[in-house]
């Protein structure tokens, strides 16, 4: 048993990476993104004596292309495997308006086919447990015994059961408007499902939990403009993101110390990092020339855990 958490633990970090397609209005604009081969992104850098390029290697790369459907599809193994007991996490990673907040949930005005990655595993997951019924049962809740103030555990019989809790969330979520983006909020959100299951031959009982987690955006503090209380939280956002980073890099190098302790967010989730828990980064690239920057120290962090 423990030989094959050994054995588990390098394939259970995974980082993919996704970039957003130019948005109206920009399409004269030349892409920072010269290439993308299957894990490979290559990225056009201007230096001195000409221009320069930077390759990183993920374990998949999105172009902007790419569908919702398309993303999901190499998600889903990960999220089914909730059912089989496992703890997955899921992040998703970047600065502010790179396309976190799209691949998680989708883009403001929803339809089936932009509906992003939480509602599609929710769908996915009451399907699954509709097929075993009686066999499984999906709560959507903050994890118990966890020191979340005012969190609440819910049980949930449906995908809109769980969209409903997600829109309080939503609503509940201190919003704090940036010189970047009036929509951006320099907060974490995370949606966490328990799910429990009985083996129907042993009778076992077996939980799995997974968290699906939109970062705060990862920028530096100063693109922001920000100052006093702001410039206070976009600290202290920048140091959990690194706090993290530092847990999910020591996990991909099998490194005996894990430091989950340096922020609250690694503490949360401690338990489903490492171990024989799952964990999904998705790095977000904006293709903006003026993006560069973040672009790199982004790829640079992704790098780093993967
Ligand atoms: P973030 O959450 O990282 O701040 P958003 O997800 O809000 O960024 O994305 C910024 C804008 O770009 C939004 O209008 C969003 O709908 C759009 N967008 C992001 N990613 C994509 C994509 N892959 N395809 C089309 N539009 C996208
Ligand atoms: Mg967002």
């Amino acid at each position: 048993k423990l030989y094959n958490q050994v054995q588990d633990l390098k394939g259970s970090i995974r980082v993919y990476c996704r970039v957003r397609p130019f948005l109206h209005g920009q399409s004269s604009y030349m892409s920072t993104v010269e290439n993308i081969e299957e894990g490979t992104i290559s990225i056009s850098t201007p230096s001195k004596y000409g221009k320069g390029h930077r390759s990183f290697n993920f374990n998949k790369v999105f172009g902007p292309s790419a569908t919702q459907a398309e993303v999901f599809s190499d998600t889903q193994p990960l999220i089914r495997s909730v059912l089989d007991g496992y703890n997955v996490c899921i992040f998703a990673y970047g600065q502010t308006g790179s396309g976190k907040t799209y691949t998680m949930t989708g883009p403001r005005q929803l339809n089936e086919q932009s509906q992003g990655v939480n509602y599609r595993a929710l769908s996915d997951l009451f399907y699954l447990a509709e097929q075993r019924k009686d066999t499984f049962q999906i709560r959507n809740s903050s994890q118990k015994g966890l020191s979340v103030p005012d969190a609440s555990l819910v049980p949930v019989a449906s995908t809109s059961d769980v969209l409903d809790l997600m829109n309080l969330g939503q609503r509940n979520r201190a919003v704090g408007a940036t010189a970047l983006n009036d929509r951006s909020s320099r907060s974490h959100s995370c949606l966490t499902v328990h799910v429990q299951g009985r083996d129907l031959t042993s009778g076992t009982i077996f939980r799995g939990c997974m968290h699906l987690v939109d970062l705060a955006g990862s920028e530096r503090v100063d693109k922001s403009e920000v100052t006093g209380d702001r410039l206070k939280e976009a600290q202290h956002i920048n140091k959990s993101l690194s706090a993290l980073g530092d847990v999910i890099a020591s996990l991909a190098q099998k490194n005996p110390h894990v430091p989950y302790r340096n922020s609250k967010l690694t503490q949360l989730l401690q338990d489903s990092l490492g171990g024989q828990a799952k964990t999904l980064m998705f790095v977000h690239i904006s293709p903006e020339p003026n993006a560069l920057g973040e672009t790199i120290s982004t790829l640079k962090f992704a790098e780093r855990v993967a």
